[in-house]
């Protein structure tokens, strides 16, 4: 099977140390991307770590076919124990981080320990360099990048950085890549900030790093380009906003903090008012389907990428506002801060709802920005809904301690139930339930009779975010190309999906994590005995714990090297 190749390199910040560990072997099980990461991780952070105590590690990794120049590639992974949900999350981001990483010659990016001094660490095929940034400290994540810029003349398109949520320790903070595309969910920017890392370059020359050459047999890369770049998918215009009337009108766009399921104003934050917005076109590395949004308003002064659909929700709906150009500021000012859109904009949702203020997206403004400084009550709403709830006097509405994405579950059952379970929380990332119940491929309604693909669909998208291939070109790089490119059976890609899930289940089940918490903070039908259909489906004890006999759980440790 094709795999990613070149050796883990570990920078342990307190020693201000870097090691390269060959892990071919693990690469060889594992492929790549999160597969890998996540099997590091369940090795090498103990099982009782803070997260934010020097003993966490957040991973960077790539797949095998981030060397090709394939569109849908442009990506990469992170993984760590998330300061948000307590157990394992993985994360991923576009933008044009993935060769430059390629290039410097390693596979994965492990970083452990905890600086005193606010630190950039540049990462190149020669070396690795400690460089003490003081003058950084509460830099915006442009301010950041500029800095790069003129003193290493590097672009944002080598680094990896956080914004002053990062370093605030906000729970929901953002590691940024290219200044616009994040690894959002689940806070480990605010991990990069426990360690007092503040960016991270990654720079080298392909030729001078031959051991990380991955050779892909009869790509069928200028298909997929051809047909991403000819397809007249609304998405390629409007991005993931595309939908957002669809949605409204058919399905859910929970509004006002989900206190109602449609938005009045939907028409002017959804597709068409974004598209208005945008003046050029924008894309990943090497992808021609090109479905970004660089958006501008000159009558405001305002200019950002995006939104995308999630922050149109998170900050449009959620918060009753329903003009297009209070989103891009908001979503600008999560970029600038490097904050998870989502889980800022449900936070300050649940702010509005508190004080009866839907509607102000000024005061909603002005919270975000005293959430990345933890300034007043931001400080409080810093630690994210399910922390904060009582004292704000709402609802909880999370999974695991992560907001939700849009994508209602109260409406879309098999989504909810993908909820409810998933290793990450209330992410729509994990399984993806949502295209078929919105397709009608899967009837919305129950949840019984759904485990069966929920299974298949994680252990997909777990192999997906391993390739790795952008969650968008599904229609394009499909199971018989993706048959193609890692020379195996899709079955056996699945095979790598479903040990991933495992892995990051068993670490959350020795962190405590089990059936008490794959449950909903809403009804949705027979959600119990469909959790139980899932569990059995898996394989998994009745309580949701793995069987320590499973093959990921047993075999964890042989593949993995220790760094004992
Ligand atoms: S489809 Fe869109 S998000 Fe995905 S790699 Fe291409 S440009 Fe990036």
């Amino acid at each position: 099977m094709l795999h990613a190749k070149g050796p883990l390199l570990t920078v342990d910040v307190g020693e201000r140390t870097a090691t390269e560990t060959e892990i071919d072997d693990l690469l060889a099980e594992t492929v790549g991307g999160r597969a890998t990461a996540t099997a590091l991780a369940h090795e090498r952070i103990p099982f009782d770590a803070e997260p934010f105590g020097p003993a966490n590690r957040a991973y960077l990794s790539t797949g095998p076919l981030q060397q090709s120049q394939m569109s849908f590639t442009g990506r990469m992974n992170m993984t760590g124990l998330s300061p948000l949900t307590e157990g394992l999350v993985s994360t991923n981001a576009g933008g044009y981080l993935s060769r430059n990483f390629v290039e410097a010659g390693i596979s994965v990016f492990e970083v452990v320990g905890e600086s005193d001094e606010l630190l950039a660490i540049h990462v190149t095929d020669s070396g690795v360099e400690f460089e003490e940034v003081p003058e950084l400290e509460g830099a915006t994540v442009p301010e950041t990048s500029d800095y790069m810029a003129d003193h290493h003349d590097l672009g944002p398109e080598h680094c990896i950085a956080i914004g002053p949520a990062g370093e605030n320790l906000v729970r929901f903070a953002s590691v940024m890549t290219f200044d616009s595309r994040a690894f959002g969910r689940g806070g480990l920017g605010a991990v990069l900030g426990s360690k007092n890392v503040k960016c991270v370059t990654f720079e080298g020359d392909g030729d001078a790093a031959p051991e990380v050459d991955v050779e892909i047999p009869n790509p069928p890369e200028m298909d997929i380009h051809r047909e991403a770049a000819t397809s007249d998918d609304r998405m390629r215009r409007q991005g993931t906003t595309g939908g957002t009337e669809f949605i409204n009108d058919n399905f859910s766009l929970p509004t006002r903090y989900f206190e109602e399921y449609e938005f009045e104003d939907a028409d002017g934050i959804g597709g068409n008012a974004v598209e208005e917005k945008k003046y050029k076109k924008g894309a990943c590395s090497a992808c021609a389907y090109a479905c970004k949004l660089p958006t501008r308003d000159e009558e405001r002064g305002v200019e950002t990428e995006g939104p995308e659909f999630e922050t149109v929700y998170a900050f449009g709906s959620m918060h009753g506002v329903g003009d297009i150009v209070d989103v891009m500021q908001a979503n600008e000012l999560c970029d600038n801060y490097g904050m998870d859109t989502i889980s800022a904009g449900v936070t300050v949702a649940a702010y509005l709802a508190s004080e009866d203020e839907f509607g102000n997206a000024e005061l909603a403004q002005e919270i975000t920005e005293k959430i990345a400084r933890r300034e007043g009550v931001g400080d409080t709403l810093a630690e994210g809904v399910a922390r904060c709830h009582d004292d704000l006097g709402v609802e909880n509405l999370t999974v695991k301690g992560m907001e939700f994405a849009a994508h209602d579950g109260r409406v879309l059952h098999g989504q909810g139930l993908s909820y409810a379970v998933a290793n990450r929380g209330a992410d729509h990332m994990y399984a993806g339930m949502l295209s078929l119940e919105y397709a009608g491929e899967l009837d919305p309604e129950g949840t019984l009779g759904k485990a069966d693909v929920l299974v298949d669909q994680e252990n997909h998208n777990a192999f997906r975010d391993t390739g790795i291939v952008c969650a968008f070109g599904g229609d394009y790089v499909t199971e018989e190309r993706l048959e193609t490119l890692f020379d195996a059976d899709y079955e056996d890609l699945l095979a790598v999906g479903k040990r991933t899930i495992e892995r990051e289940r068993h670490f959350n089940n020795q962190r405590g994590l089990d059936s008490a918490d794959d449950v909903l903070p809403y009804e949705i039908p027979d959600l119990e005995e469909a959790v139980a259909e899932y569990y059995e489906a898996r394989g998994w004890n009745d309580d949701g714990t793995v069987p320590e006999t499973t093959d990921a759980v047993a075999s964890s440790g042989t593949a993995v090297p220790s760094d004992d």
